[in-house]
């Protein structure tokens, strides 16, 4: 007997079919002598309708009362679902997240889990119900409902499977499992059978919305075994764990990409220590992230430099460094959207030459320059030019040998969180 987390995303729970079909393999996976937990998500776009309504009433509503509203979305799934198992005749209790012990930090919007007490879940599990716990939600220990970030039932479905030691936490979606690239763009994308938890969470970091990040950094800090899988197959998905078993040859496992990407230069810098702590504390301060900065040349006293962001902030960034004038003076500010970064992560990178070069001969061989280039042990990213984004990544895909024979067939939208 195992004790198993299954997750199922919002675009699983979608629709009252939708509902059913998740509600008999809950069942038929208890009934194959598992004690199961079950976490599910907003139905379908619940949660964006939610914020599209209250941004109707008030388009700056209180963190806390957003909480509250959003929070509702994942309640509806549990309630009905669990309803939906009674219906087929088995036995299941809903719970909120704070009912089943999930216990947040005082932060709204994006809380981090402090603590779980999972005796409750336990008691259910042994009068031998079915444990049905709303997604991205908990509690301060005041008492407040918060929420965990969007897309952040994958981190409740993860936390909940190291706080009750599950043997597994399986994540249900709406495609196969992991992908070497979004099969959207890449047709003879492949699916992989594992995948290591650091280049798990390269790829979500860098923009394949599969995986929650911080599900993937709870995942291996506390090494639960991950499983993603389609809610709509029986196919076995790819597992993501300690130590992947490197296939034969294969030191790229995968291509992601960021499409919303502005790069903002600071030009004429006075060059005196400090500048670069106060030009990035002040844009921390004010809760934005910047991704990758580059320093060129100091001329005569004066640097430049430039660092990409979410294009979102850019405007806000802008201002945030206008301010900071007067204490670090500049020459101008210049700004750039319409970028992307492409990335290439593999845990062989660290011991094969040549890979970056190969990426970078590739995308030259399209006429597309490279703005920007960041590495790491497992990854290497380049931003470009958004026009050609699509041939790019096909053309890496092609590059470090990725491409199947077969073409994925790309239902319905992605569930993207
Ligand atoms: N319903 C929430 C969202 O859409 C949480 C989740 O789906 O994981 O962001
Ligand atoms: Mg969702």
């Amino acid at each position: 007997m195992s004790l198993i987390v299954m997750k199922f995303g919002g675009s699983s729970v979608g629709s009252t079919e939708r509902m059913q079909r998740v509600a008999k393999r809950i069942i038929k996976t208890k009934e194959a002598g598992n004690r199961v937990v079950v976490v599910v998500s907003a139905m379908g776009d619940t949660t964006d309708d939610l914020i599209d309504q209250s941004k109707q009433l008030n388009p700056n509503p209180p963190a806390r009362e957003m909480d509250m509203l959003l929070t509702t979305g994942e309640q509806i799934s549990v309630a009905l679902l669990s309803m939906t198992i009674h219906q087929l005749g088995s036995q299941a209790v809903s719970y909120t997240g704070w009912q089943a012990g999930i216990v947040t930090e005082a932060v709204h919007a994006k809380a981090r889990i402090s603590d779980i007490k999972p005796n409750r879940i336990f008691n259910s599990l042994d009068e031998g119900n079915i444990v049905i716990v709303a997604g991205f939600q908990g509690m301060t220990e005041e008492g407040e409902i918060t929420t965990l970030g969007r897309g952040g039932s994958d981190t409740t479905a993860v936390a909940l499977a190291a706080a009750i030691n599950a043997d597994v936490c399986e994540i249900f979606t709406d495609v196969d499992g992991v992908y070497s690239t979004d099969p959207r763009v890449v047709k003879c994308a492949r699916k992989l059978d594992s995948i290591s938890y650091d280049e798990m969470l390269e790829l979500a970091h860098l923009g394949a919305a599969v995986l929650h990040p911080r599900a993937v950094e709870y995942a291996k800090h506390n090494n639960v075994k991950l499983v993603v899988r389609s809610s709509f197959n029986e196919n076995e998905g790819t597992t993501v764990k300690e130590e992947a078993v490197m296939e034969q040859g294969v030191v790229v496992s995968g291509i992601a990409f960021d499409k919303n990407v502005a790069r903002i230069s600071i030009l004429g810098v006075e060059d005196v220590p400090g500048v670069l702590a106060k030009v990035f504390g002040e844009l921390a301060d004010n809760g934005i992230d910047v991704d990758i900065i580059v320093q060129s040349g100091v001329q005569e006293g004066k640097a430049d430099f430039s660092f990409t962001l979410s294009s979102s902030d850019s405007d806000r960034a802008i201002q945030v460094i206008e301010g900071i004038r007067s204490e670090v003076p500049f020459r101008e500010t210049t700004s750039e959207t319409n970028l992307v970064k492409v990335s290439i992560v593999g845990a062989g990178m660290v011991s094969n030459p040549g890979v970056a070069a190969k990426m970078f001969e590739a995308i030259s061989k399209l006429g597309v320059s490279i703005k920007m280039v960041s590495t790491s042990e497992i990854k290497c990213s380049c931003v470009i030019a958004a026009d050609l984004l699509n041939d790019v990544v096909r053309s890496l895909h092609t590059a470090y040998g990725l491409d199947t024979a077969e073409q994925v067939f790309v239902g319905g939208p992605q569930d993207r969180r």
